[in-house]
């Protein structure tokens, strides 16, 4: 399968572009993920440079710590004097805009440690794909979490709307219509339809981000970059990864 790549020299000529017109004053420090007291120090594993599965595993550790109640608190004080120079987060999340899924409480994390980025419906726009490059080509970042919810009203949009997107107010059938191939489908699969729907859309944007970006791709086979994605439950707080 052809994905659209340019070849090896243009990629990097791309991320060298990009290093240069957006890293200035930004480029990724070394930060430790400490940030304050010894047990946080522990719970966020230590990691410096960590590998795509590592920063993963952490934000799973983090998931537990939230849905058990047991979230570490942050010292924000000496964090935020820590990140006046630099960034260095070590996942992206495709969250949606929804005000009941918030990452960085969902998956127990601080300031400056996940690059967090939002529209309704979870959906890699251009824009999300652009961001996302700069916090992969210029950050350092070598995770990306597509992150659905239970009950979204974005995917539900698209599910009742499968045939008549248009209808719907504003610039709404512009975003819904991007979430229209999950809610087709799964049309007729069995199971709670908006569920499968949410879970098809999670998987579609995982699916997407590196065929519309070079630089994504590129990382992705480099194994440098890994691209997952997962579907968080209102209710348990649980976040349930999906196959891609
Ligand atoms: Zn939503």
């Amino acid at each position: 399968m052809t994905c659209g790549c340019g070849d090896e020299s243009s990629v990097k000529s791309r991320r060298s572009a990009i290093g240069g017109v957006m890293g200035m004053g930004l480029a990724a420090a070394s930060i430790p993920f400490v940030t304050g007291s010894e047990s946080r120090a522990e719970a966020r594993t230590l990691l410096e440079s960590p590998t795509p599965d590592e920063a993963l595993a952490a934000l799973m550790a983090g998931n537990e710590r939230y849905i058990k109640g047991n979230m570490i608190p942050d010292d924000h004080v000496s964090t935020r004097a820590r990140l006046v120079d630099g960034q260095a987060p070590h996942a992206i999340i495709l969250r949606c805009a929804d005000s009941r899924v918030s990452p960085e409480i969902v998956f127990d994390q601080g300031l400056g440690e996940i690059f967090v980025c939002g529209v309704a419906g979870n959906i890699p726009t251009p824009d999300i794909v652009a961001s996302m490059e700069f916090a992969v080509a210029v950050l350092g970042s070598g995770l990306i979490v597509v992150m659905g919810h239970s009950s979204c009203g974005a995917v539900d949009a698209a599910v009742k709307h499968i045939d008549s997107v248009e209808s719907l107010p504003g610039s709404l059938p512009g975003l819904v219509s991007q979430i229209l191939p999950a809610a087709i489908e799964t049309k007729d699969s069995s199971g709670d339809r908006l569920q499968n729907a949410i879970a098809a859309n999670v998987v579609n944007g995982m699916q997407r981000l590196p065929k519309m970006s070079e630089i994504l791709k590129d990382g992705q086979d480099a194994g440098t970059l890994k691209i997952v994605g997962g579907v968080y439950d209102l209710k348990s707080g649980r976040f349930n990864l999906v196959e891609g």
